[in-house]
């Protein structure tokens, strides 16, 4: 299975592809934690990174596209995959289609988790006061920005995925169990 999981910051996605990918049994792809593991170990990739994701901005297009290009490219991803995080812009869902055009794989499903802003803001504000899960770009003023960002740039994908009938809204409201369930049984796969 081949599938994009799309929501705002807060909504869950990481979460939610840890556990979808255990079950459906395919790799989980965050763009976001190959950043941080960039950052982490100081590469060029993570030192330009790091500018954009202080900022709560995206990383340019072009960088984000061959970056991604690379990792479907790895063998781990021959069956599928679970792509957190990518595409967050039009030009990225434009560069996917290309590649996956190329390799006649088109995706099976784009799963929206759906939560409404207030709720978001509450969730990260909680995230920001424990220790074990808090990230850098987790301070107020980023996460404004990082949310703006999803309204602006990552929104519109909503209609661009819904246009192709592939687009699965789901209620991201309620136990991470049940939200599971609810992934599962939108993309066709039993819970
Ligand atoms: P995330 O962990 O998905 O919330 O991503 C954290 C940060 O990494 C984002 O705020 C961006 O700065 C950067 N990032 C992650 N995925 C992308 C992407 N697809 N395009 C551009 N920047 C990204």
């Amino acid at each position: 299975m081949r599938i994009v999981l799309l929501g705002p910051p807060g909504a869950g996605k990481g979460t939610q592809a840890v556990l979808l990918s255990e079950r459906l049994g395919v790799p989980q792809i965050s763009t976001g934690d190959i950043f941080r593991a960039n950052v982490g170990q100081g590469t060029e990739l993570g030192v330009l990174a790091k500018k954009y994701m202080d900022a709560g901005d995206l990383v340019p297009d072009e960088v984000t596209v061959a970056m991604v290009e690379g990792r479907l490219e790895e063998s781990d991803a021959a069956a599928g995959y679970l792509l957190d995080g990518f595409p967050r812009t039009v030009a990225q869902a434009e560069g996917l289609d290309a590649m996956l055009a190329t390799a006649g794989k088109p995706l099976d499903g784009v799963l929206e988790i759906q939560v409404p802003s207030e709720e978001l803001i509450r969730r990260i504000s909680g995230r920001r006061n424990s220790d074990t899960v808090a990230r850098a770009d987790d301070d107020p003023d980023t996460v404004r920005r990082r949310l703006e960002v999803y309204t602006e740039q990552t929104a519109p994908l909503v209609e661009f995925y819904a246009a192709r009938g592939i687009l699965r809204p789901i209620d991201g409201i309620g136990e991470v169990d049940e939200v599971t369930v609810r992934a599962l049984s939108a993309l066709g796969a039993s819970a």
